[in-house]
């Protein structure tokens, strides 16, 4: 009798994705509610947090986002964009803060943040996503974040902290200068607070700044840092998990990056805000 041959990693993958796709199919798909915005909350000259109140609240998990439509003149149906929660599930879930980034010229994102004011009604749909982070996944946990892409992260280290956890956890993130770190208040405060989060800011256009490490934008040598740092505390590159959100250009780096500096395929992860 012959032993059919193991699966291949690839083959294993293959297998998990096809199963894990089944099980979402088989979930409920999340349907249009209409939720009221609670607050505005101006984070950078550029950037909001609308506090929303769900009317229904499924729940959900650190990354996850909700889609959001919006009416926009001269088009005949309102217009969807996915927004990341900023929020932590806990200890309420019913509240998701959605933080948005103004893109010049863009169609949703001037009206979210120039023109919703609190106590206006919105239309969003969620959670949606597996880019996702809980205790389970373990760690360290490097997280890389241009702009924006910093949303979802804070969703997991503001959970990491209601839940008490102590995983070493560092932020790798790019901005602009310091006027346009988003949440930069909270993560300095958080630092200090905590020895397991370390942020680590690079300003791509406010040279010498002493607020950043880096003045550039993330490239190999400093994922390679943040690596070498995270491991000299006596972890295995094996343990390491790795995320990186924002622009697809700078993803498509710094998963690139991660993988040279030895991390295990299945614990990068990756979002592309497109
Ligand atoms: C999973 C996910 C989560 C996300 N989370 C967040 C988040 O937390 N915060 C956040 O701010 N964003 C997030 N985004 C991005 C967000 O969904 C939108 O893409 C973003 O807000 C831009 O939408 P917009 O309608 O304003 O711009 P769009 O109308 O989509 O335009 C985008 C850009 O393209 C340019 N453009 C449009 N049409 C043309 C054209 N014909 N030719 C040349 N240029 C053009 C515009 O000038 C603009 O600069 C997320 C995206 C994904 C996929």
């Amino acid at each position: 009798m012959t032993t059919p041959p193991a699966p291949s990693s690839a083959e294993d993958r293959a297998q998990r994705l096809a199963a894990s796709r089944a099980a979402r199919r088989a979930e409920p798909r999340p349907q249009w509610q209409t939720a009221e915005v609670q607050e505005v909350i101006q984070e950078t000259p550029e950037t909001v947090t609308l506090r929303i109140a769900l009317s229904d609240a499924p729940g959900f998990l650190p990354g996850q986002y909700y889609n959001v439509r919006y009416p926009v003149e001269g088009r005949p149906r309102p217009i969807q964009r996915a927004y990341s929660i900023g929020s932590s599930p806990l200890p309420d879930a019913s509240v998701i803060d959605v933080t948005v980034k103004e893109m010049d010229g863009g169609l949703v994102s001037p009206k979210l943040v120039r023109h919703v004011a609190a106590g206006d009604k919105i239309e969003v749909r969620g959670p949606h996503g597996n880019f996702t982070w809980t205790e389970s996944e373990g760690g360290p946990v490097l997280l890389i974040a241009a702009g924006s892409g910093v949303v979802p992260f804070m969703s997991m280290i503001r959970y990491a902290v209601v839940k008490g956890l102590s995983v070493p956890t560092r932020l790798l993130f790019s901005s602009k200068s310091a006027d346009f770190v988003i949440y930069a208040e909270e993560l300095g405060r958080l630092e200090r607070q905590h020895e397991w989060l370390e942020v680590v800011h690079t300003f791509t256009r406010s040279p010498g700044h002493p607020g950043a490490r880096y003045h550039r934008r993330i490239d190999l040598p400093m994922v390679a840092d943040s690596v070498a740092e995270l491991t000299a505390r006596g972890s295995d590159v094996v343990a390491l998990i790795g995320y990186a959100c924002g622009a697809p250009e700078m993803v498509d780096l710094a998963e690139a990056a991660l993988l040279d500096c030895g991390l295990d395929a299945d614990r990068v992860r990756v979002e592309k805000y497109d």
